[in-house]
């Protein structure tokens, strides 16, 4: 492989010209970009992989800093710097390599994978088709079609009687939910449907999305907008916290039983302080299907049971976890999640499509006319366009990819993949529990674990270890160590597992840093695992970790 990262700044003899621009809008520029084109296109659609292939593992092992040294000119060439030729040669032989190899079956470390390689076809067709789904004159059938698969999945989630799906499915007035960029808007969006719902018209006050939060406060005689949600809950709800208003210091995380799930004492205890106090109100909880770091679910009936109560907005956070609902065998782990009022699901995560798409679901088909926007030139009043309740503006066909991969995999084929990265990780979990260096940190209740390496030599001492002060000593070695083991491995660029910090049991001083393993990718098998521990065992032995254990003694 060619080692020469590219220079920057290249005098060329091309010049921008009309005709040729002109001609680029219907074909290729001449013969030999189109045989270029063509001839990635297979690469692309066929092998992705020859390139990829080439490279077996995860990434080039070139640092960053050295990358970003070749990344620093900063001006716009006047004239064209390449030909399309070049260019998608360049980034074949360039970037592709020094990229992340994100479908390598060692590359367990994120919730982004592996897609099927009809994905690219789907994707590059709504390329080429270039909908815009803000509104009905730049998408026409694509928004009806948005409509039906919206309706399948809010089915999949609440299984409502046919009635309901007949009476909502091309309903221009209702809306059974969007698509988003990704979670996080889904989950900005969910909110603010329950912040406006919390705070609603009342006398002179208009609402709290025409007059603003000082005035909703003022209006309610409020002092504080909580939400709740359980340390495992993900940052996007901080960013909604500040976005919304309510700040994101007002989303509460509550603490989590040694199962990593909301504790429903704690749960309770907040809440029943929060109704005793006529200043605060909980705009929303959060139940999480499938947390980010450890893949566990939160006790959806019980905080289902709880906002009903209450009659507080319960969201359930399912980006991770949400196709899990597609098998029959795994399905049971989601029980609950009918009962939320929102429920946030990501396409470019289980539903292997490509970057981004996301969605968010409501149970009530009106939910979605709290945040209802109009402009003059698009999306008039009356309109059915799906601009006007949607936090982004002009937003890509996701829907057909997603309703094309429904067709072509079928819900089994969904079944398949989610019930492969689920007994593949708790093979995984096995095989860490039976070699010595290492400890399991969290079961795998969906295809997510953690875990931690220990060199040998430590654990004599962590049974003699009785001073508190010694306790430390040996849990910050053993974070520089799983810090410098993750990082060694990323670097080395065969394989590759993230890390995080955890408490091992909620009542602990220390968060620990962990090992963090996604497992997603139908290639990522026993051997596979196997050879992943094996490296970190060999990369343990290096003086790099060897330094950490002289320090300590
Ligand atoms: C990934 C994730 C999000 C955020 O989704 P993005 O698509 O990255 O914006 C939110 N919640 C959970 C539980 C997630 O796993």
């Amino acid at each position: 492989m060619n080692d020469m990262i590219p220079p920057g700044n290249v005098p060329s003899d091309l010049v921008a010209e009309w005709q040729t621009l002109h001609r680029v809008f219907i074909r290729p520029e001449d013969e030999k970009s189109r045989q270029t084109l063509i001839k990635y296109m297979e690469q692309i659609l066929f092998g992705l992989h020859e390139f990829l292939n080439s490279h077996v593992g995860v990434t080039e092992a070139i640092p960053l800093a050295t990358l970003a040294r070749s990344y620093t000119d900063t001006t716009i060439h006047r004239e064209p710097e390449k030909k399309l030729a070049d260019v998608i040669k360049d980034i074949i032989n360039q970037i592709a390599p020094r990229a992340v190899n994100v479908a390598s079956p060692y590359f367990i470390g994120h919730m982004t994978s592996a897609i099927p390689f009809f994905m690219v076809h789907l994707k590059a067709i709504t390329a080429a088709l270039n909908q815009n789904l803000i509104k009905l004159e730049t998408s026409k059938v694509l928004s009806v079609l948005e409509k039906q698969v919206l309706a399948k999945i809010h089915r999949m989630i609440y299984n409502r009687e046919q009635a309901f799906y007949d009476g909502h499915v091309q309903n221009a007035d209702t809306c059974l939910g969007l698509f988003t960029n990704g979670g996080t808007t889904a989950n900005i969006t969910a909110l603010w449907v329950a912040r406006n719902r919390c705070l609603p018209a009342t006398g002179n006050f208009a609402g709290v999305e025409q007059d603003g939060m000082a005035s909703a406060m003022k209006a309610h005689d409020l002092e504080r907008l909580v939400v709740l949600v359980s340390e495992r809950g993900h940052y996007s709800l901080k960013k909604a916290g500040g976005i919304l208003g309510i700040g994101n210091k007002n989303v509460i995380p509550v603490r989590v039983t040694p199962h990593h799930r909301i504790d429903m004492t704690e749960l309770t205890r907040q809440v029943e302080a929060f109704a005793q106090n006529t200043t605060i109100r909980v705009a929303a909880i959060v139940g999480i299907a499938g947390a980010t770091e450890t893949g566990t679910i939160d006790p959806l009936p019980d905080m289902a049971r709880l906002c009903q109560t209450h009659g507080i907005h319960f969201h359930v956070d399912a980006a991770w976890g949400g196709p899990v609902m597609l098998s029959d065998k795994y399905a049971g782990l989601l029980e609950g999640i009918k009962q939320a009022d929102s429920v946030t699901i990501d396409c470019h995560k289980q539903f292997y499509m490509p970057m981004s798409a996301g969605m968010v679901y409501f149970k009530d088909p009106t939910a979605l006319d709290r945040i209802i926007y109009h402009a003059g030139y698009v999306n008039r009043k009356g309109s059915v366009d799906l601009g006007i309740k949607t936090l982004e503006g002009s937003r890509e066909a996701s829907s057909l990819i997603l309703d094309s991969a429904l067709k072509i995999m079928g819900s089994r084929g969904y079944a398949l993949m989610i019930e492969h990265g689920i007994d593949t990780a708790r093979l995984f979990a096995e095989k860490i529990r039976e070699r010595d260096r290492f400890q399991l940190v969290t079961e795998p209740v969906l295809n997510i674990l953690t875990y931690r390496a220990i060199p040998g030599e430590l654990k004599p001492q962590m049974d003699q270890a009785v001073t508190p002060a010694r306790r430390r000593a040996i849990d910050a070695c053993l974070d520089r160590i799983n810090i410098d083991l993750q990082r060694i491995q990323r670097e080395a660029g065969k394989s590759f597992v993230s890390r995080t910090c955890l408490k091992l049991h909620p009542d602990d001083a220390h968060t620990a840093v962990v090992l963090r393993s996604v497992i997603m990718n139908p290639y990522t098998d026993g051997r596979i695992l196997d050879q992943i521990l094996d490296e970190q065992e060999i990369i343990l032995q290096s003086p790099e970790i060897s330094k950490h254990l002289v320090s300590l003694s």
